[in-house]
């Protein structure tokens, strides 16, 4: 154990969500004080279902020790079905291609790690960056609401419209990248009683999804177009909507139905489908963290992990380089960019097989599903995702560690 030269060095972490709480932990560890602020007025629950697959996640859930917490919270989810207009089931995807080892509901992750770090984290519902300015000796931040105030460190850990971003890097544009699909998500009642599966139908351009959740009390509704960028503010809920309805209504199956549901629902979520790419991830004393530096997409079905491997590595260089936070950082990057690189190819690759543009690219895919539970490379999908997952060597930081090599949880030292 050894925490002497990080002693006193304060970090402020914008976000709550999967990457800023895990980072907090493991920073808590190494003797490091943590504020998070998190712009939601209190937690987020529910949500989307969000998967962890291979040793290097399951490694770090392990070792910040809430696999087991995660593992109880987990959705149970079995294969997924593509169906024809009338609902008929004509292909099954194995689970282990969408829920991984373990799929959870992102709040529930969210409430796993925020009670697993709450203790000894200074939490700040409500509030958010407006300013950051820096000097030799650390960061004045200042708050939409709170007083100004002074911090060694700053991680945006604020997702892929993060605020922290545009503050220290400048506009989105440079950095968000359109991967020709938008997304809607909300929760809504499992009339079809799908019972830990999901149904799932496909048009040209467009897919449509129904998955029960919560143990089948409810389930999520997901849309999915291809579209350039549409000029829609986030907070446009009624306009976002409009657009949905336009795209999906007489598009069959229970797409009409599902927006009706949609005016009712306590969620609504709408996104384009997009990746965040930079050259570098931090600046001066601020870095980014998780989707905020390298969103691999919604569709990839990587980021979680990918924001908690993220977590670990920058939370463990930040340890082994005691005050040299530019030595931190760019280690951080050296250790994970290749990592990050694997993870949004896959969502490239995703995105365009999820919704291909054409009839005839849908129409063969469909037929393909069919019959590739039959061919030789059935599962082929599933281990190019789990290969990539894996595709990290982590580092051992328990050195820095104040619980120390006394936890046999770590992950296993590996150079
Ligand atoms: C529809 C959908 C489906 C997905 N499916 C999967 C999946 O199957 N598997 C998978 O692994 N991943 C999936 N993901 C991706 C996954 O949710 C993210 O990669 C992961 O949550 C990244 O975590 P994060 O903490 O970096 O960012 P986020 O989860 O985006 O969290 C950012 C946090 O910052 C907060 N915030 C934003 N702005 C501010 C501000 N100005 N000040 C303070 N706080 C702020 C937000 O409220 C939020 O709490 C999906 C995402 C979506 C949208």
């Amino acid at each position: 154990m050894n925490t002497t030269g990080t002693k006193n060095i304060s970090v402020l972490i914008s976000g709550a969500s999967v990457a800023g709480p895990a980072l907090a932990h493991w920073l808590h560890r190494y003797g490091f004080t943590t504020t998070v602020v998190e712009r939601a007025p209190a937690l987020r629950d529910g949500g989307y279902a969000v998967d962890f697959r291979g040793e290097a996640h399951l490694s770090v859930l392990r070792g910040m020790g809430i696999l087991e917490a995660v593992e109880q919270a987990r959705t149970g989810m079995g294969s997924m079905a593509y169906v024809n207009k009338a609902g008929k089931p004509q292909a099954k995807l194995p689970a282990d291609l969408f829920a991984g080892d373990v799929e959870i509901l992102r709040g529930d992750l969210a409430r796993i790690l925020h009670e697993a770090t709450a203790p000894h984290t200074e939490y700040v519902f409500g509030d958010s960056v407006t300013s950051l300015s820096e000097d030799a000796e650390g960061v004045t931040v200042t708050f939409e609401r709170g007083a100004p105030r002074r911090f060694d460190l700053v991680i945006g850990a604020d997702g892929m419209h993060s605020t922290t971003r545009r503050l220290a890097f400048g506009p989105e544009e440079r950095y968000v990248r359109h991967l020709g699909v938008h997304c809607a998500i909300f929760t809504t009642a499992n009339r079809l009683g799908l019972d830990h599966t999901g149904h799932a139908y496909r048009t040209a351009g467009r897919l449509v999804a129904m998955y029960s959740a919560r143990h089948n009390t409810e389930a999520k509704a997901v849309f999915y177009f291809a579209s350039p960028l549409l000029d829609l503010d986030r907070r446009e809920v009624a306009r976002q909507q409009a657009v949905l309805a336009e795209q999906f209504a007489g598009n069959g199956w229970e797409s009409d139905r599902l927006l009706e549901d949609m005016r009712y629902a306590p969620d609504f979520y709408f996104d384009s489908v997009a990746q965040v790419r930079m050259d570098s991830w931090s600046r001066g004393r601020v870095a980014l963290l998780g989707d905020a530096a390298y969103c691999p997409s919604s569709l990839s079905g990587m980021g979680t992990g990918l924001a908690l491997v993220g977590a670990y590595v920058l939370a463990g260089e930040l340890a082994a380089a005691r005050r040299d936070h530019r030595g931190a950082f760019a280690r951080y990057e050296s250790e994970l960019r290749e990592y990050a690189a694997g993870c949004q190819k896959m969502g490239d690759g995703v995105a365009r097989l999820m919704v291909p543009g054409s009839r005839l690219t849908a129409t063969l895919l469909n037929r393909y599903y069919k019959v590739m539970p039959y061919l030789p490379g059935k599962d082929m999908a599933a281990r190019i995702a789990r290969r990539t997952a894996e595709n990290i060597t982590l580092r051992d930081y328990s050195a820095w560690d104040r619980l120390g090599p006394r936890d046999p949880a770590l992950p296993v030292a590996a150079g």
